[in-house]
This record gives C-alpha cells, sequence and structure tokens, in this order.
C-alpha cells in the first residue's frame, strides 16, 4: 500500500511509526468496509489522524505541479487540494487508494465536488479500474492530458481566460461537465466585464460546436492564443 509507505516515511521515531501506521491501517479497513466521511474525520482525529493526514495529502501534492483537471499551475498550498477521483461518499472504499488521489486547484474542487463524473455501471467491488478505456470520462491519474483535451490560454493586459476543447470521448465529457465551468466562473470573476462577456460567448460557442471549432474560430484563436 503506497499511501502507508508514505506515511511511515514521514516520522522519525520508532515509536511514533507504529502508532501512525496503525491509525492509517485502522482508517484503511474502515474505508474497504463501506465508512463514508473518513477523509475529514482522520484530519479532525487528534494529532496522529492529522499527521497521517497531512503526510498523505503532502505526497499527493508533491506528484504534480499542476491542477489535475484545469492544469492550471498551482503555485501555493492555500489554492491546492486533493480530489477523490471517484468521490468517497460514493466509493468509500476508494477513500484511501492511492491512484484514485489527485492534485486539484480550489476552483475545480469546489465546482466538482461530490459529482460521479464515471459513473460506474457495474459494481466495482474493491478493485480499482487500471484500463484506461475503462473511464468513460477523462481519469487525471490514467490518462494524459494532452491526448484527450486541447487546452487554450487568451492572455491579454486584461485578461488570462482558459477554453478547454475535448478531442476523444472521455475528454468531452470532462469538458462539458466541469472545465466549461471552471472557465466561465472565472470569467465571471474578472474585473473587465465587456472583456469577460466576450470570453464567455467564445467558451460558450466552442462549446456549442461539440467542442469541434469551425476553420473560423481556429484562426480566431490561433490570432488570440497561445496552446499550452
Ligand atoms: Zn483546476
Amino acid at each position: 500500500m503506497k499511501l502507508l509507505r508514505e506515511v511511515r516515511k514521514s516520522y522519525l521515531q520508532k515509536r511514533k511509526i507504529k502508532e501512525a501506521t496503525n491509525k492509517a491501517i485502522d482508517y484503511y479497513k474502515k474505508s474497504r468496509n463501506g465508512t463514508t466521511k473518513l477523509w475529514a474525520n482522520l484530519y479532525n482525529d487528534g494529532p496522529v489522524g492529522k499527521r497521517v493526514y497531512n503526510a498523505i495529502t503532502d505526497y499527493v501534492h508533491g506528484l504534480s505541479e499542476r491542477c489535475g483537471y484545469c492544469q492550471d499551475r498551482i503555485f501555493h498550498n492555500s489554492n491546492s487540494n486533493i480530489d477523490h477521483i471517484l468521490p468517497c461518499s460514493i466509493y468509500p472504499q476508494f477513500t484511501f487508494v492511492e491512484e484514485n488521489l489527485v492534485r486539484v486547484c480550489m476552483t475545480c474542487n469546489m465546482i466538482k465536488s461530490a459529482h460521479d463524473y464515471y459513473v460506474l455501471s457495474v459494481p466495482t467491488g474493491n478493485g480499482y479500474r487500471q484500463h484506461t478505456s475503462a473511464w468513460v470520462c477523462y481519469h487525471p491519474r490514467h490518462h494524459i492530458f494532452s491526448q484527450h483535451i486541447d487546452r487554450l490560454v487568451v492572455q491579454t493586459n486584461h485578461l488570462h481566460f482558459r477554453a478547454y476543447i475535448g478531442k476523444t470521448s472521455q475528454g468531452k465529457k470532462l469538458c462539458s461537465t466541469l472545465l466549461q465551468k471552471v472557465s466561465e466562473f472565472e470569467v465571471r470573476s474578472t474585473a473587465n466585464p465587456v472583456v469577460a462577456q466576450a470570453a464567455q460567448k467564445l467558451s460558450q460557442f466552442i462549446q456549442s460546436k461539440g467542442s469541434m471549432p469551425t476553420e473560423a474560430v481556429n484562426k480566431l484563436l490561433q490570432s488570440l492564443v497561445r496552446k499550452t
């Protein structure tokens, strides 16, 4: 269990390693039995629980400097959170499964919340799906972002705006469920309302074309946009 190794690594004293190991195993077992709310409970479970929570969080944060969904660079941990890709309220058995955890920005975390984009049609039991095509939506730990989604950034003096174009069915699903809302949320919070409205229209237009911009839009985008 990869996460347990990370928890143990964060300690120097043997006695404390044992304490933390017992705590982590206890939570892991409860999660496999279907207990919910364990992630939040762990944080509030005394100094040992908090330390185990922090060790897991630090490890997942260290895996990427970008948000697993919008791909924005995360400059500070205050804008960083852990997302359970399959929400732990619906799939408690994956609360402490390493590949179900991803670093995300606060905006994506807030908008995704406990939504299930994956809707597994067959009961999964305790085995986490490995095959990339098994996921109906882009999975940040199993897929490569650029293979599924184009990310476009409009950068002017007044605006930093991102638009997303899905290239596969999984990429399109993430665009329609999350990324369109993320880019529009950012636009709404932009100071200049005229620019914000124009950017919002552009985003809606791209989405209305089923994520396939026409030649004319491509030309417009090329003049405005740098691809990252
Ligand atoms: Zn994000």
